[in-house]
């Protein structure tokens, strides 16, 4: 299978992927598209970072869709505001060349609600959301999923590890049709087993791409030993050699981030702060900020290590190594999308070299020493 055409996507779709330059299916997009477009099923897939999984669930979902029906019929949920942005913002590319077109909001906390009201007022027919918001708009019968065929759980454990199970057992009371449910990630926890259990048929299709690694392969590991007290000279001194790089730098808090993004700025970088306190307003400036490429790096908390998308990543820094073993996967996986190369560092300090070898057990990786 060469084509998204031969996996049987129309042709209003190919035109608009070809402008994406998304020519050649990926594994993941191989796998899956032709089974959910030519059958009605439960489906969990899991595919490594940045390989393509969006398209993989939103090209199949976008077939489902009756346009001349002004209902919601397509539902999907995913852990953060950016990436329900993302998310939107992607199916929307590939309706471009549609006759009929199909409408997809998103809707995610941190925005004024008065404002996604209205805009659900007008003919939508696939709802992306995050899940706090949309049990708030359901509950306000702003919208209605009674009529939903499709739903779609991106980045499902994540969710669970949000504490998101009670609002995502509310919001499937809400929805009583026979409905097919479609689940994505690049990891899988033991927990999510339950959400498994809950929500989808017991003969699911399971399609996992490369069982081998999780990780992607096209990210190499590294790690580079240093001081607590050395952590921002040493990140500047990175940030310097790749001038013309761009990536992310993760911390473990809130305040971490906020701190480091001010010593970078005093040394002269152009750097932004992505947390959860963080206004929603603030938050889209940052993002947008960082995609037009006006700043290098984005300092960010775990929010932004669940799909977030960004062109041409070089390298993703680790301030420190995170303590779940997933989010090193996730974290990880910012660079290297889309069949690109991508460099993953850590910073470790002394006492820290278990946590590398670990991290290498688990995973199936190695990691290299950058000496500075
Ligand atoms: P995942 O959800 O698996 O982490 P995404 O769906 O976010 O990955 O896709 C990662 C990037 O790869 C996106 O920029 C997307 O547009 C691009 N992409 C998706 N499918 C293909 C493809 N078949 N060929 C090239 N690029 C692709
Ligand atoms: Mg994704």
């Amino acid at each position: 299978m060469n084509s998204f055409s031969e996996l049987g996507i129309s042709n209003a779709y190919v035109k608009a992927l070809k402008e994406l330059n998304i020519i050649k299916p990926s594994e993941i997009q191989i796998a899956v598209i032709p089974k959910l477009l030519e059958t009605k099923t439960d489906l969990i897939g899991l595919a490594q970072t940045g390989t393509g999984k969006t398209a993989a669930f939103g090209l199949p979902i976008l077939h489902t869709i009756d346009p001349a029906k002004p209902v919601v019929q397509g539902l999907i949920i995913a852990p953060t505001r950016e990436l329900v942005q993302q998310i939107k913002k992607q199916l929307f590319k590939f309706t471009k060349y549609l006759d009929v077109k199909i409408f997809a909001e998103g809707v995610y906390g941190g925005e004024q609600i008065g404002k996604q009201v209205s805009a659900l007022k007008r003919p939508t027919h696939i709802v992306v959301a995050t899940p706090g918001r949309l049990l708030d708009l359901i509950e306000r019968e702003a919208v209605n999923i009674g009529n939903v065929k499709t739903l779609v759980l991106d980045e499902a454990d994540e969710m669970l590890s949000m504490g998101f199970k009670e609002e995502l057992n509310k919001i499937l009371q809400y929805n009583k049709t026979k409905r097919n449910t479609w689940l994505f990630s690049a990891t899988m926890p033991d927990e999510i087993k339950n959400i498994i259990q809950t929500y989808m048929s017991a003969d699911a299709i399971r399609i996992q791409v490369n069982k081998n690694s999780m990780v992607n392969e096209n990210i190499s590991h590294h790690f580079v030993k240093t001081k607590i007290a050395d952590k921002t000279n040493v990140i500047a001194r990175i940030l310097k050699k790749r001038k013309n790089e761009r990536g992310v730098i993760f911390c473990r808090t809130k305040a971490g981030t906020q701190n480091l993004v001010k010593q970078l700025q005093d040394k002269g970088f152009t750097v932004g702060a992505l947390e959860g306190d963080m206004k929603q307003k603030e938050r889209d400036k940052v993002m947008r900020a960082f995609k037009n490429e006006k700043l290098q790096v984005l300092v960010s908390t775990d929010v932004s290590a669940r799909g977030i998308d960004v062109n041409n990543l070089a390298f993703v820094l680790h301030h420190q190594l995170p303590d779940h073993i997933n989010y090193y996967t996730h974290r990880s996986g910012r660079t290297a999308r889309g069949g690109k190369k991508g460099q993953s560092i850590a910073l470790i300090i002394p006492g820290e070299m278990q946590k590398v070898i670990d991290t290498q057990k688990a995973l199936g990786i190695v990691f290299r020493e950058i000496v500075m």
